[in-house]
């Protein structure tokens, strides 16, 4: 295809969305377009070409940030705003009245803002269509995160068995990465088995609609470092959750594509300060 004409997709295609998205088997989400796509020119930022099939506009660089074992976040990176989430308050009738998302007992958790008002929304939008979603775990500090990785190595005498990410690796500081679960997951230890539930599959279904993505899927355990989390969502935004998931790939390969951009358009004499928000350096 033309390089001029590339496809500019993303946003009209979310409208799509509903029509387009489907389960193929368990594990596996396969998007068709049955609609034709309008074409729209690959953008010029000061006369330099954005080679990305998402524009600057469509990416906000707090929502995609990068935490893994190459890519540290520091000690003192807390998302901004964190916002508390409500304890689920149902009438009688048992519907969820106050867009709560988790269980009495654990009403401290916490989630960045954009992310907060999403999540709401995709529980929402579940229970319309029968499915009631607990959210297990949300924000993790550094600090707490430090804890719970010197404790599993405690517990495997000192061996790492990827079950749970070093300080300043684990997505759960970015306070975008949800654990999220069915009722009867909600006191089990978790494992892939979560997977066959309705739950698992309606949210592997629906994520990218309200701008998440399954940020550890079957096939990109290699990529991610991680053991496949059918319960782990990550919040990126609607755009780059629909491009993700449609292309099937992680969010380290989301990076990846991203740099080469980056690397291409500064090549070109591009602005650096149009992109620098998108290069993220490990804190360590
Ligand atoms: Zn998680």
């Amino acid at each position: 295809m033309n390089r001029r004409i590339r496809a500019l997709i993303c946003g009209f295609l979310l409208s799509l969305m509903p029509l387009c998205a489907g389960l193929a088997e368990e594990e596996e989400i396969v998007f068709t377009l049955e609609d034709e796509v309008e074409l729209v020119e690959v953008p010029v930022y000061n006369d330099v070409e954005w080679d990305f099939p998402l524009m600057l506009s469509q990416m906000d660089p707090e929502l995609i940030r990068l935490a893994n074992k190459h890519v540290l976040l520091s000690r003192d990176y807390v998302p901004d705003p964190l916002v508390t989430m409500n304890t689920r308050k149902a009438d009688k009738q048992g519907n969820n009245i106050n867009g709560g998302v988790n269980k009495a007992s654990s009403s401290s958790m916490k989630l960045q803002g954009e992310c907060a008002s999403a999540l709401v929304e995709f529980f929402e939008a579940a229970l319309e269509d029968g499915i009631t979603l607990y959210l297990k775990s949300a924000y993790r500090s550094y600090q707490t995160q430090n804890t719970m990785y010197y404790n599993r190595l405690k517990k495997n005498n000192g061996r790492d068995d990827g079950w749970v990410s070093k300080p300043g690796a684990s997505d759960h500081q970015t306070g975008l990465g949800c654990d999220i679960v069915s009722k009867a997951w909600r006191s089990k230890s978790l494992n892939r088995d979560f997977a066959k539930t309705k739950e698992a599959q309606w949210m592997a279904e629906h994520a990218a609609m309200y701008g998440f993505i399954l940020r550890y899927p079957s096939d990109k355990e290699d990529v991610t470092e991680i053991n496949f989390e059918p319960w782990h969502f990550r919040y990126v935004g609607r755009d780059v959750a629909w491009y993700i998931m449609s292309e099937g790939i992680c969010l380290e390969e989301f990076h990846e594509r991203l740099g080469k951009a980056v690397d291409a358009f500064l090549a070109s004499g591009g602005d650096p300060a149009l992109v620098q928000a998108y290069i993220q350096t490990s804190a360590e």
